[in-house]
């Protein structure tokens, strides 16, 4: 199985320091939709794994992240796309969860999921905690300019053997011409 994971916010679409509340609040960033329909296509899986803090913090509630994804997935089809799943961190900073990133608990439930081995697998984020997730799970962590991508690489201390790409299009770009 050729599998990607991918990080949401700043990767996908838009990220916000106000958190994407409402399906409207949920932008698409230029391209990265075509790059995971293009993935799709080539017989790529795509996952996402994404922290939801928002849940935790009652920004909003689950019936309102569900209407998200379902415009996500919507947008995604009508461009040829689709992502296999989502697996999200709903836990707040303070929880003691095991599954919001940095910590590697997504990841491990991706594996399970999907009987897949993670070794190498790319995964793609725009936040330290993306990349340290992807290398505590043994995946090769990409790091993408956009959202939060500039300051993260802007800060360092990046997980060894991290790619860096200026956005998912790049990535895409890539991974189907190593093939
Ligand atoms: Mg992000
Ligand atoms: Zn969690």
């Amino acid at each position: 199985m050729k599998l990607i994971i991918l990080d949401r916010d700043g990767v996908i679409n838009r990220d916000s320091d106000a958190f994407v509340k409402t399906p409207d609040e949920w932008i698409p960033l230029p391209g990265s939709l075509e790059a995971i329909a293009r993935l799709t296509q080539s017989g790529w899986t795509v996952v996402v794994a994404t922290n939801q803090s928002g849940l935790a913090r009652g920004l909003f509630d689950m019936d309102t992240l569900n209407a998200i994804h379902i415009k996500m997935r919507r947008e995604l089809a009508a461009l040829g796309g689709s992502i296999e799943a989502i697996f999200l961190c709903p836990h707040g900073p303070d929880d003691g969860c095991g599954c919001r990133k940095p910590l590697p608990g997504m990841m491990h439930d991706i594996a399970l999921r999907l009987d897949a081995d993670l070794a190498g697998v790319p995964a793609v984020g725009d936040s330290l905690r993306d990349l340290q997730a992807a290398a505590a799970a043994g995946c090769a962590p990409w790091l993408v300019l956009t959202g939060n991508g500039e300051k993260t690489r802007a800060k360092g201390n990046l997980p060894p053997g991290t790619r860096v790409c200026a956005n998912l299009a790049e990535v895409a770009d890539i991974l189907l011409q190593d093939e």
